[in-house]
Protein backbone atom coordinates (compact mmCIF):
# COMPACT_ATOMS: atom_id res chain seq x y z
CA UNK A 1 0.00 0.00 0.00
CA UNK A 2 1.29 3.70 -0.61
CA UNK A 3 2.23 5.77 2.02
CA UNK A 4 -0.37 8.04 1.31
CA UNK A 5 -1.86 4.94 3.22
CA UNK A 6 -0.56 4.58 6.45
CA UNK A 7 -2.85 1.53 7.74
CA UNK A 8 -3.98 2.36 11.66
CA UNK A 9 -3.87 0.72 14.31
CA UNK A 10 -5.96 -2.47 12.90
CA UNK A 11 -3.32 -3.12 10.72
CA UNK A 12 -3.32 -4.12 7.10
CA UNK A 13 -4.96 -7.72 7.26
CA UNK A 14 -7.76 -7.07 9.03
CA UNK A 15 -8.40 -4.00 6.61
CA UNK A 16 -8.08 -6.08 3.74
CA UNK A 17 -10.33 -8.83 4.61
CA UNK A 18 -13.03 -6.33 5.55
CA UNK A 19 -12.80 -4.42 2.13
CA UNK A 20 -13.06 -7.86 0.95
CA UNK A 21 -15.79 -9.05 2.76
CA UNK A 22 -17.94 -5.99 1.59
CA UNK A 23 -16.99 -6.01 -1.60
CA UNK A 24 -18.02 -9.64 -1.97
CA UNK A 25 -21.28 -9.25 0.45
CA UNK A 26 -22.86 -6.07 -1.81
CA UNK A 27 -20.54 -4.93 -5.05
CA UNK A 28 -22.63 -1.70 -5.58
CA UNK A 29 -21.69 -0.41 -1.42
CA UNK A 30 -20.37 2.61 -1.73
CA UNK A 31 -16.30 2.08 -0.32
CA UNK A 32 -13.53 4.92 0.01
CA UNK A 33 -10.74 3.02 0.75
CA UNK A 34 -6.60 2.02 -0.96
CA UNK A 35 -8.42 -0.74 -3.16
CA UNK A 36 -10.46 1.82 -4.39
CA UNK A 37 -9.55 3.05 -7.95
CA UNK A 38 -9.59 6.58 -7.80
CA UNK A 39 -6.41 8.48 -7.38
CA UNK A 40 -5.02 8.04 -4.67
CA UNK A 41 -4.32 12.10 -3.80
CA UNK A 42 -7.92 12.50 -4.32
CA UNK A 43 -8.96 9.28 -2.44
CA UNK A 44 -6.00 10.21 0.88
CA UNK A 45 -8.14 13.59 0.68
CA UNK A 46 -11.70 12.01 1.03
CA UNK A 47 -10.45 9.72 3.65
CA UNK A 48 -8.80 13.00 5.53
CA UNK A 49 -12.14 14.74 4.88
CA UNK A 50 -14.52 12.01 6.23
CA UNK A 51 -12.33 11.72 9.41
CA UNK A 52 -12.99 15.46 10.69
CA UNK A 53 -15.22 17.50 12.07
CA UNK A 54 -15.12 20.95 13.72
CA UNK A 55 -12.53 20.14 16.61
CA UNK A 56 -10.48 22.77 15.54
CA UNK A 57 -12.07 25.55 17.40
CA UNK A 58 -10.34 23.97 20.52
CA UNK A 59 -6.40 24.69 20.50
CA UNK A 60 -6.63 21.49 22.95
CA UNK A 61 -7.83 19.03 20.34
CA UNK A 62 -5.81 20.05 17.43
CA UNK A 63 -2.52 18.08 18.18
CA UNK A 64 -4.62 15.26 19.67
CA UNK A 65 -6.44 14.56 16.78
CA UNK A 66 -4.15 15.82 13.68
CA UNK A 67 -3.70 13.04 11.20
CA UNK A 68 -6.21 10.42 13.10
CA UNK A 69 -7.69 8.97 9.84
CA UNK A 70 -10.17 6.42 8.79
CA UNK A 71 -8.91 3.37 6.30
CA UNK A 72 -12.34 3.11 4.72
CA UNK A 73 -15.27 5.05 4.66
CA UNK A 74 -18.60 3.76 3.66
CA UNK A 75 -21.65 5.50 2.89
CA UNK A 76 -24.91 3.51 3.76
CA UNK A 77 -28.12 4.49 2.07
CA UNK A 78 -29.99 1.41 3.46
CA UNK A 79 -30.46 -0.32 6.58
CA UNK A 80 -29.23 -3.59 4.89
CA UNK A 81 -26.00 -1.62 4.61
CA UNK A 82 -25.51 -0.71 8.12
CA UNK A 83 -26.18 -4.54 9.32
CA UNK A 84 -23.62 -5.54 6.66
CA UNK A 85 -20.38 -2.83 7.91
CA UNK A 86 -21.32 -3.89 11.76
CA UNK A 87 -21.17 -7.81 11.25
CA UNK A 88 -18.09 -7.19 9.14
CA UNK A 89 -16.26 -4.85 11.12
CA UNK A 90 -16.81 -7.66 14.42
CA UNK A 91 -15.82 -10.38 12.28
CA UNK A 92 -12.71 -8.59 11.17
CA UNK A 93 -11.91 -6.53 14.90
CA UNK A 94 -11.75 -3.62 13.29
CA UNK A 95 -12.86 -0.09 14.84
CA UNK A 96 -15.98 1.42 13.59
CA UNK A 97 -16.44 5.45 13.46
CA UNK A 98 -20.21 6.65 12.80
CA UNK A 99 -20.69 10.28 11.29
CA UNK A 100 -23.44 12.67 10.31
CA UNK A 101 -22.49 15.36 8.85
CA UNK A 102 -18.99 16.21 10.88
CA UNK A 103 -20.24 19.09 12.69
CA UNK A 104 -19.14 18.14 15.98
CA UNK A 105 -17.19 20.30 17.83
CA UNK A 106 -15.25 17.77 19.91
CA UNK A 107 -13.70 15.48 17.43
CA UNK A 108 -16.62 13.23 18.17
CA UNK A 109 -16.67 11.51 14.71
CA UNK A 110 -12.60 11.16 14.65
CA UNK A 111 -11.49 8.07 14.36
CA UNK A 112 -9.00 7.42 16.62
CA UNK A 113 -7.93 4.19 16.02
CA UNK A 114 -8.62 4.39 12.39
CA UNK A 115 -10.67 1.51 10.85
CA UNK A 116 -14.21 2.29 9.38
CA UNK A 117 -16.13 5.83 8.94
CA UNK A 118 -19.61 4.89 8.46
CA UNK A 119 -21.04 7.85 6.82
CA UNK A 120 -24.99 7.72 7.65
CA UNK A 121 -26.26 10.78 5.91
CA UNK A 122 -27.49 8.50 2.90
CA UNK A 123 -30.14 6.78 5.52
CA UNK A 124 -32.42 9.71 5.44
CA UNK A 125 -36.27 8.82 5.31
CA UNK A 126 -38.87 10.00 7.13
CA UNK A 127 -40.61 7.11 7.96
CA UNK A 128 -43.75 8.00 9.84
CA UNK A 129 -45.53 11.74 11.41
CA UNK A 130 -48.29 10.76 13.87
CA UNK A 131 -50.71 13.62 13.14
CA UNK A 132 -52.22 13.31 16.40
CA UNK A 133 -49.65 12.84 18.88
CA UNK A 134 -47.09 14.83 16.64
CA UNK A 135 -44.04 12.02 17.30
CA UNK A 136 -41.73 11.45 14.19
CA UNK A 137 -39.88 8.86 13.49
CA UNK A 138 -36.74 9.28 11.04
CA UNK A 139 -33.39 7.85 10.02
CA UNK A 140 -30.11 9.60 11.49
CA UNK A 141 -28.92 11.08 8.86
CA UNK A 142 -31.97 12.91 7.78
CA UNK A 143 -31.03 16.93 7.71
CA UNK A 144 -32.95 18.83 11.08
CA UNK A 145 -33.76 21.28 8.30
CA UNK A 146 -34.88 18.95 5.78
CA UNK A 147 -36.89 17.06 8.33
CA UNK A 148 -38.30 20.61 9.64
CA UNK A 149 -39.54 21.10 5.92
CA UNK A 150 -41.15 18.23 5.47
CA UNK A 151 -42.90 18.68 9.09
CA UNK A 152 -44.18 22.41 7.89
CA UNK A 153 -47.38 21.18 6.08
CA UNK A 154 -48.67 18.91 8.25
CA UNK A 155 -48.44 21.97 10.88
CA UNK A 156 -45.59 20.60 12.94
CA UNK A 157 -42.04 21.44 13.90
CA UNK A 158 -38.77 20.29 16.00
CA UNK A 159 -38.41 21.02 19.47
CA UNK A 160 -34.89 21.70 19.68
CA UNK A 161 -32.10 22.13 16.65
CA UNK A 162 -28.29 23.26 17.07
CA UNK A 163 -27.29 26.55 14.97
CA UNK A 164 -26.10 24.32 12.74
CA UNK A 165 -29.51 23.33 12.10
CA UNK A 166 -29.25 23.56 8.13
CA UNK A 167 -26.25 20.83 7.92
CA UNK A 168 -26.37 18.76 10.93
CA UNK A 169 -28.06 15.72 10.88
CA UNK A 170 -30.97 14.11 13.11
CA UNK A 171 -28.72 11.35 14.51
CA UNK A 172 -25.59 13.37 15.32
CA UNK A 173 -27.90 16.10 17.03
CA UNK A 174 -28.97 13.13 19.08
CA UNK A 175 -25.56 11.42 19.66
CA UNK A 176 -23.56 14.54 19.58
CA UNK A 177 -25.31 17.92 20.50
CA UNK A 178 -26.92 18.99 23.82
CA UNK A 179 -28.99 21.56 22.81
CA UNK A 180 -29.32 25.06 20.94
CA UNK A 181 -32.92 26.72 19.51
CA UNK A 182 -35.52 26.25 21.51
CA UNK A 183 -33.94 24.94 24.22
CA UNK A 184 -35.37 28.56 26.29
CA UNK A 185 -38.41 26.11 25.88
CA UNK A 186 -37.84 22.38 25.81
CA UNK A 187 -34.42 22.11 27.84
CA UNK A 188 -31.54 20.23 26.72
CA UNK A 189 -31.68 16.78 24.63
CA UNK A 190 -30.81 14.25 27.50
CA UNK A 191 -33.92 15.80 29.54
CA UNK A 192 -36.56 12.67 29.61
CA UNK A 193 -39.22 13.86 26.58
CA UNK A 194 -37.05 14.69 24.30
CA UNK A 195 -35.99 11.58 23.02
CA UNK A 196 -38.85 8.59 22.56
CA UNK A 197 -37.31 6.02 21.27
CA UNK A 198 -34.54 4.40 18.76
CA UNK A 199 -34.01 1.66 16.26
CA UNK A 200 -29.87 0.37 16.79
CA UNK A 201 -27.91 -2.13 15.34
CA UNK A 202 -25.42 -4.04 17.49
CA UNK A 203 -21.67 -4.08 16.59
CA UNK A 204 -21.45 -8.19 16.73
CA UNK A 205 -20.94 -10.93 14.43
CA UNK A 206 -24.59 -11.41 13.36
CA UNK A 207 -25.79 -7.76 14.71
CA UNK A 208 -29.21 -7.41 15.85
CA UNK A 209 -31.87 -4.79 15.54
CA UNK A 210 -33.45 -3.62 18.34
CA UNK A 211 -36.02 -1.46 18.66
CA UNK A 212 -36.20 0.51 22.32
CA UNK A 213 -38.21 2.76 24.15
CA UNK A 214 -37.64 6.26 25.25
CA UNK A 215 -36.35 4.56 28.84
CA UNK A 216 -34.01 2.11 26.82
CA UNK A 217 -32.94 5.00 24.56
CA UNK A 218 -31.71 7.34 27.07
CA UNK A 219 -28.27 6.05 27.51
CA UNK A 220 -27.84 6.07 23.95
CA UNK A 221 -28.18 9.94 24.02
CA UNK A 222 -25.68 11.50 23.74
CA UNK A 223 -23.14 8.66 23.95
CA UNK A 224 -21.20 9.74 20.63
CA UNK A 225 -22.18 6.80 18.85
CA UNK A 226 -20.32 4.50 21.56
CA UNK A 227 -22.77 1.85 22.14
CA UNK A 228 -25.12 1.48 18.94
CA UNK A 229 -25.53 2.69 15.71
CA UNK A 230 -28.73 4.60 15.87
CA UNK A 231 -31.05 3.62 12.44
CA UNK A 232 -34.12 5.77 13.01
CA UNK A 233 -35.25 7.78 16.17
CA UNK A 234 -38.63 8.98 17.40
CA UNK A 235 -39.17 12.81 18.34
CA UNK A 236 -41.55 14.66 19.91
CA UNK A 237 -42.35 17.45 17.52
CA UNK A 238 -43.95 20.97 18.83
CA UNK A 239 -46.37 22.92 16.65
CA UNK A 240 -44.87 24.87 13.88
CA UNK A 241 -44.55 29.04 14.62
CA UNK A 242 -43.68 31.23 12.64
CA UNK A 243 -41.15 32.65 14.90
CA UNK A 244 -40.14 36.71 13.97
CA UNK A 245 -36.50 37.76 14.79
CA UNK A 246 -35.64 40.48 16.50
CA UNK A 247 -32.39 42.71 17.39
CA UNK A 248 -32.81 45.23 20.60
CA UNK A 249 -29.64 47.17 21.55
CA UNK A 250 -29.24 48.47 25.24
CA UNK A 251 -26.95 51.13 26.17
CA UNK A 252 -25.70 49.07 29.16
CA UNK A 253 -24.37 45.69 29.45
CA UNK A 254 -26.47 45.29 33.10
CA UNK A 255 -29.49 46.72 31.73
CA UNK A 256 -29.66 43.84 28.68
CA UNK A 257 -28.24 41.15 31.22
CA UNK A 258 -31.44 42.41 33.69
CA UNK A 259 -33.59 42.19 30.49
CA UNK A 260 -32.16 38.58 29.57
CA UNK A 261 -33.38 37.23 32.75
CA UNK A 262 -36.55 39.24 33.26
CA UNK A 263 -37.93 37.70 30.11
CA UNK A 264 -37.22 33.92 31.92
CA UNK A 265 -40.76 35.05 34.33
CA UNK A 266 -42.80 36.85 31.39
CA UNK A 267 -45.53 34.38 29.49
CA UNK A 268 -43.56 36.34 26.19
CA UNK A 269 -43.26 33.13 23.66
CA UNK A 270 -39.63 32.64 22.96
CA UNK A 271 -37.91 30.15 21.30
CA UNK A 272 -33.89 31.84 21.84
CA UNK A 273 -32.55 34.68 23.77
CA UNK A 274 -29.58 35.17 22.87
CA UNK A 275 -27.08 38.42 24.64
CA UNK A 276 -23.70 38.91 23.23
CA UNK A 277 -21.77 42.04 24.48
CA UNK A 278 -20.98 45.10 22.43
CA UNK A 279 -17.21 44.18 21.61
CA UNK A 280 -18.52 40.59 20.09
CA UNK A 281 -21.41 42.59 18.26
CA UNK A 282 -18.65 44.43 16.31
CA UNK A 283 -17.30 41.55 14.75
CA UNK A 284 -20.44 39.81 13.92
CA UNK A 285 -22.29 39.77 9.93
CA UNK A 286 -25.55 41.29 10.94
CA UNK A 287 -28.30 39.94 8.60
CA UNK A 288 -29.30 42.54 5.60
CA UNK A 289 -31.02 45.62 7.06
CA UNK A 290 -30.08 45.60 10.62
CA UNK A 291 -28.01 48.26 11.09
CA UNK A 292 -23.93 48.22 12.42
CA UNK A 293 -23.20 48.11 15.68
CA UNK A 294 -21.90 51.06 17.45
CA UNK A 295 -20.46 48.67 20.80
CA UNK A 296 -23.69 47.90 22.10
CA UNK A 297 -24.87 45.19 23.82
CA UNK A 298 -27.83 42.93 21.74
CA UNK A 299 -30.02 40.96 22.43
CA UNK A 300 -31.19 38.52 19.77
CA UNK A 301 -34.89 37.06 20.06
CA UNK A 302 -36.89 34.31 18.25
CA UNK A 303 -40.23 35.47 19.00
CA UNK A 304 -43.78 34.36 18.41
CA UNK A 305 -45.99 36.26 16.74
CA UNK A 306 -48.25 36.68 19.40
CA UNK A 307 -45.48 38.17 21.86
CA UNK A 308 -44.60 40.97 19.32
CA UNK A 309 -48.09 43.11 21.00
CA UNK A 310 -46.36 43.26 24.70
CA UNK A 311 -42.67 42.64 23.76
CA UNK A 312 -41.49 45.75 21.84
CA UNK A 313 -43.15 47.70 25.29
CA UNK A 314 -41.95 45.36 27.79
CA UNK A 315 -38.30 45.92 26.22
CA UNK A 316 -38.33 49.80 26.37
CA UNK A 317 -39.35 49.73 29.54
CA UNK A 318 -35.84 47.68 30.17
CA UNK A 319 -34.02 49.83 28.23
CA UNK A 320 -34.02 48.11 25.62
CA UNK A 321 -33.85 50.14 21.58
CA UNK A 322 -35.45 47.71 18.98
CA UNK A 323 -32.91 47.65 16.25
CA UNK A 324 -34.38 44.83 13.95
CA UNK A 325 -36.94 42.60 12.77
CA UNK A 326 -37.86 39.88 10.35
CA UNK A 327 -39.67 37.05 9.60
CA UNK A 328 -37.63 33.76 9.97
CA UNK A 329 -37.72 31.34 6.93
CA UNK A 330 -36.41 29.58 4.39
CA UNK A 331 -34.82 32.94 2.66
CA UNK A 332 -30.77 33.05 1.38
CA UNK A 333 -30.24 35.67 4.06
CA UNK A 334 -28.19 35.23 6.94
CA UNK A 335 -30.60 33.77 9.87
CA UNK A 336 -30.28 35.12 13.62
CA UNK A 337 -29.97 31.42 14.59
CA UNK A 338 -26.46 31.26 12.98
CA UNK A 339 -25.26 34.52 14.96
CA UNK A 340 -26.06 32.41 18.68
CA UNK A 341 -24.65 29.43 19.93
CA UNK A 342 -21.82 27.99 18.80
CA UNK A 343 -21.95 29.95 15.36
CA UNK A 344 -20.98 33.13 17.55
CA UNK A 345 -17.29 31.44 18.24
CA UNK A 346 -17.18 30.67 14.45
CA UNK A 347 -18.03 34.17 13.32
CA UNK A 348 -15.69 35.44 16.15
CA UNK A 349 -12.72 33.34 15.07
CA UNK A 350 -13.17 33.97 11.42
CA UNK A 351 -11.48 37.79 12.72
CA UNK A 352 -9.78 35.98 15.44
CA UNK A 353 -8.34 32.87 15.08
CA UNK A 354 -6.12 32.72 17.96
CA UNK A 355 -9.73 32.50 20.66
CA UNK A 356 -11.28 29.69 21.65
CA UNK A 357 -14.05 29.54 24.08
CA UNK A 358 -15.76 27.59 26.97
CA UNK A 359 -19.14 26.72 27.80
CA UNK A 360 -21.21 26.61 31.26
CA UNK A 361 -24.28 27.08 32.75
CA UNK A 362 -24.40 29.89 35.11
CA UNK A 363 -25.13 29.84 38.73
CA UNK A 364 -27.66 32.24 40.11
CA UNK A 365 -27.74 35.34 40.70
CA UNK A 366 -25.45 35.70 37.68
CA UNK A 367 -23.83 38.66 38.24
CA UNK A 368 -22.09 38.10 40.91
CA UNK A 369 -20.08 35.05 38.69
CA UNK A 370 -19.90 37.36 36.11
CA UNK A 371 -18.37 40.06 37.20
CA UNK A 372 -15.89 38.30 39.79
CA UNK A 373 -14.93 36.30 36.55
CA UNK A 374 -14.18 39.81 34.47
CA UNK A 375 -12.76 41.28 37.38
CA UNK A 376 -9.79 38.30 37.02
CA UNK A 377 -10.05 37.94 33.43
CA UNK A 378 -10.28 41.16 32.39
CA UNK A 379 -11.22 41.54 28.05
CA UNK A 380 -9.42 38.45 27.51
CA UNK A 381 -13.10 37.11 28.24
CA UNK A 382 -16.29 38.24 26.44
CA UNK A 383 -19.66 37.78 27.34
CA UNK A 384 -22.10 35.47 25.44
CA UNK A 385 -25.23 34.38 26.99
CA UNK A 386 -27.97 31.76 25.86
CA UNK A 387 -31.68 31.46 27.95
CA UNK A 388 -32.21 27.28 28.72
CA UNK A 389 -34.86 26.06 30.53
CA UNK A 390 -32.81 23.66 32.89
CA UNK A 391 -34.78 21.15 35.43
CA UNK A 392 -37.67 23.11 34.68
CA UNK A 393 -36.02 26.67 35.51
CA UNK A 394 -35.21 29.37 33.26
CA UNK A 395 -31.46 29.96 33.76
CA UNK A 396 -28.54 31.59 31.41
CA UNK A 397 -26.24 29.07 29.91
CA UNK A 398 -22.70 31.07 28.92
CA UNK A 399 -20.19 30.36 26.11
CA UNK A 400 -17.94 32.87 26.55
CA UNK A 401 -15.16 33.89 23.93
CA UNK A 402 -11.70 33.16 25.44
CA UNK A 403 -8.20 34.05 24.33
CA UNK A 404 -5.69 31.58 23.95
CA UNK A 405 -2.99 31.92 26.64
CA UNK A 406 -2.01 28.30 27.10
CA UNK A 407 -3.38 24.71 28.61
CA UNK A 408 -2.96 26.02 32.73
CA UNK A 409 -4.55 29.55 31.73
CA UNK A 410 -7.44 27.52 30.76
CA UNK A 411 -7.17 24.92 33.48
CA UNK A 412 -6.91 27.85 35.73
CA UNK A 413 -10.26 29.45 33.96
CA UNK A 414 -12.27 26.53 34.91
CA UNK A 415 -11.49 25.98 38.42
CA UNK A 416 -12.61 29.69 38.67
CA UNK A 417 -15.76 29.21 37.19
CA UNK A 418 -16.01 26.33 39.38
CA UNK A 419 -15.39 27.84 41.97
CA UNK A 420 -18.33 30.40 41.66
CA UNK A 421 -20.39 27.79 41.20
CA UNK A 422 -20.84 27.38 37.27
CA UNK A 423 -21.72 23.74 35.71
CA UNK A 424 -18.51 23.86 33.32
CA UNK A 425 -18.77 21.57 29.97
CA UNK A 426 -15.62 21.51 29.07
CA UNK A 427 -15.39 21.80 25.21
CA UNK A 428 -11.72 21.27 25.12
CA UNK A 429 -11.79 16.73 26.03
CA UNK A 430 -12.37 13.76 24.27
CA UNK A 431 -14.81 11.79 26.23
CA UNK A 432 -18.24 12.11 26.96
CA UNK A 433 -18.17 12.09 30.60
CA UNK A 434 -15.04 14.78 30.76
CA UNK A 435 -17.33 17.05 28.72
CA UNK A 436 -20.55 16.60 30.50
CA UNK A 437 -20.06 16.39 34.22
CA UNK A 438 -17.23 14.41 34.84
CA UNK A 439 -18.85 11.30 35.71
CA UNK A 440 -19.28 7.95 35.18
CA UNK A 441 -22.92 7.08 33.67
CA UNK A 442 -23.13 3.11 34.55
CA UNK A 443 -26.19 3.39 31.86
CA UNK A 444 -23.61 3.60 29.19
CA UNK A 445 -21.34 2.12 29.76
CA UNK A 446 -23.95 -1.15 30.41
CA UNK A 447 -25.41 -0.69 26.77
CA UNK A 448 -22.33 -0.40 25.46
CA UNK A 449 -21.39 -3.76 26.63
CA UNK A 450 -24.75 -4.91 25.34
CA UNK A 451 -24.78 -3.75 21.77
CA UNK A 452 -20.56 -3.73 21.14
CA UNK A 453 -18.88 -6.41 23.18
CA UNK A 454 -15.83 -5.87 21.79
CA UNK A 455 -15.52 -2.06 22.20
CA UNK A 456 -15.14 -1.42 18.41
CA UNK A 457 -17.31 1.38 18.23
CA UNK A 458 -16.00 4.89 18.08
CA UNK A 459 -12.45 3.85 20.27
CA UNK A 460 -11.60 6.43 23.12
CA UNK A 461 -14.85 8.40 23.30
CA UNK A 462 -16.59 6.88 26.32
CA UNK A 463 -14.35 6.85 29.64
CA UNK A 464 -16.49 4.78 31.52
CA UNK A 465 -15.53 1.65 28.91
CA UNK A 466 -11.67 2.84 28.71
CA UNK A 467 -11.64 2.52 32.70
CA UNK A 468 -13.91 -1.04 32.78
CA UNK A 469 -11.69 -2.51 30.79
CA UNK A 470 -8.26 -1.23 32.38
P1 LIG B 1 -21.55 14.45 13.66
O1 LIG B 1 -20.59 15.52 14.00
O2 LIG B 1 -21.39 13.78 12.35
O3 LIG B 1 -21.57 13.35 14.80
C1 LIG B 1 -21.72 13.71 16.15
C2 LIG B 1 -21.59 12.44 17.00
O4 LIG B 1 -22.71 11.60 16.75
C3 LIG B 1 -20.36 11.59 16.69
O5 LIG B 1 -19.85 11.05 17.87
C4 LIG B 1 -20.89 10.48 15.80
O6 LIG B 1 -20.11 9.30 15.92
C5 LIG B 1 -22.27 10.29 16.38
N1 LIG B 1 -23.25 9.79 15.41
C6 LIG B 1 -23.58 10.33 14.21
N2 LIG B 1 -24.53 9.59 13.64
C7 LIG B 1 -24.83 8.58 14.49
C8 LIG B 1 -25.73 7.47 14.47
N3 LIG B 1 -26.56 7.27 13.44
N4 LIG B 1 -25.74 6.62 15.51
C9 LIG B 1 -24.94 6.82 16.59
N5 LIG B 1 -24.05 7.84 16.66
C10 LIG B 1 -24.01 8.70 15.63
N6 LIG B 1 -24.34 21.53 19.05
C11 LIG B 1 -25.44 21.73 19.81
O7 LIG B 1 -25.87 20.82 20.52
N7 LIG B 1 -26.07 22.94 19.82
C12 LIG B 1 -25.67 23.99 19.05
O8 LIG B 1 -26.32 25.03 19.04
C13 LIG B 1 -24.49 23.82 18.26
N8 LIG B 1 -24.01 24.83 17.52
C14 LIG B 1 -22.90 24.62 16.73
C15 LIG B 1 -22.40 25.66 15.93
C16 LIG B 1 -21.28 25.46 15.14
C17 LIG B 1 -20.77 26.59 14.30
C18 LIG B 1 -20.64 24.20 15.12
C19 LIG B 1 -19.46 23.95 14.25
C20 LIG B 1 -21.12 23.16 15.90
C21 LIG B 1 -22.25 23.35 16.71
N9 LIG B 1 -22.79 22.32 17.47
C22 LIG B 1 -23.87 22.53 18.27
C23 LIG B 1 -22.22 20.97 17.37
C24 LIG B 1 -22.87 20.13 16.23
O9 LIG B 1 -23.09 20.94 15.09
C25 LIG B 1 -24.21 19.54 16.60
O10 LIG B 1 -24.16 18.82 17.79
C26 LIG B 1 -24.80 18.67 15.48
O11 LIG B 1 -26.10 18.31 15.84
C27 LIG B 1 -24.02 17.43 15.18
O12 LIG B 1 -24.65 16.79 14.08
P2 LIG B 1 -23.78 16.11 12.92
O13 LIG B 1 -24.72 15.46 11.99
O14 LIG B 1 -22.83 17.07 12.36
O15 LIG B 1 -23.04 15.00 13.80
Amino acid sequence: MSSLFPVGPAGVAPIAALAAELAAADPSLPVLGPLAADSPHALAAELERCSRDCFDYSPVLVPLLRGRRADLVVRATRLAHVLLVAGACARNGVPLTLRGAGTGNYGQCVPLQGGVVLDLTGLKRLRELDDGSGVVEVEPGCSLAALDRQLAPRGRALRLAPSTYRSASVGGFIAGGSGGIGSIRWGFLRDPGNLLGVEVVTVEPEPRLLRLDASASQPLNHAYGTNGILTALRLPTCEAVAWQQLVVGFAHWGQALEAARGLGSTALELNALCLLEGVICRDLPWPAGCPAPEGEPRLLLLAAPAALEALPGWLRSQGGRMLWQAPQGEGRGLPLRELTWNHTTLHWRAQHPDWTYLQMLLPQPEDACLTALRRRWGDQLLWHLEAVRHQGSARLACLPLLRWQGPEALAALIEHCRELGAFVFNPHVLTVEDGGLGVIDADQVAAKAAHDPAGLLNPGKLRGWLERSG
